[in-house]
């Protein structure tokens, strides 16, 4: 068996749609970035590249590559599971944190949960979701920024 751990945190902003864990969130702000900013599916991703030995999302899916402008982050983390499953390994269980001081997650945690273990093709009780606010301390407790941390297990297939 091996671990991975994944972090990213993206900066809100105005005239972008809020994507998170592969949803559209309605929220008047959305995440800042090249890709479409998921910043779940980017800490998830690199989850899964750290777990395999495989590096890093910013080797594998470089921020100057026009390709991945906008790009939907779903397409990081289903070929990051590929490169896993190539490896001989496959995903036992995902455990995320997500850091929002807004919008409020909780009403959303049971469908984005689903979301991802339908996206990874695992049953839902291997994914979890857990939301915390940043008790309005520092640039997440603002509202500035969402952050997320991950932590993934595979095991030889
Ligand atoms: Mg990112």
């Amino acid at each position: 068996m091996r671990i991975g751990i994944g972090h990213d945190t993206h900066r809100l902003g105005p005239d972008r749609p809020l994507i998170l864990g592969g949803l559209k969130i309605e929220h008047p702000r959305g995440l800042v970035g090249h890709s479409d900013a998921d910043v779940v599916l980017h800490a998830l991703t690199d989850a899964l590249l750290g777990a395999a030995g495989l590096g890093d999302i910013g080797d594998a899916y470089p921020d100057t590559d026009p390709k991945y402008k906008d790009c939907d982050s779903r397409v990081f983390v289903v070929e990051s599971l590929q490169r896993i499953k190539d490896k001989g390994y496959r995903l036992v269980n995902v455990d995320l944190t997500i850091f929002a001081q807004e919008p409020k997650l909780g009403p959303i945690k049971a469908r984005m949960r689903e979301h991802l273990a339908a996206m990874l093709g695992l049953p839902v009780d291997a994914v979890n979701v857990k939301a915390k606010t940043g008790e309005k301390v520092g640039a997440i407790g603002r509202a500035e920024a969402i952050g997320c941390h991950v932590a993934v297990l595979i095991d030889t297939i």
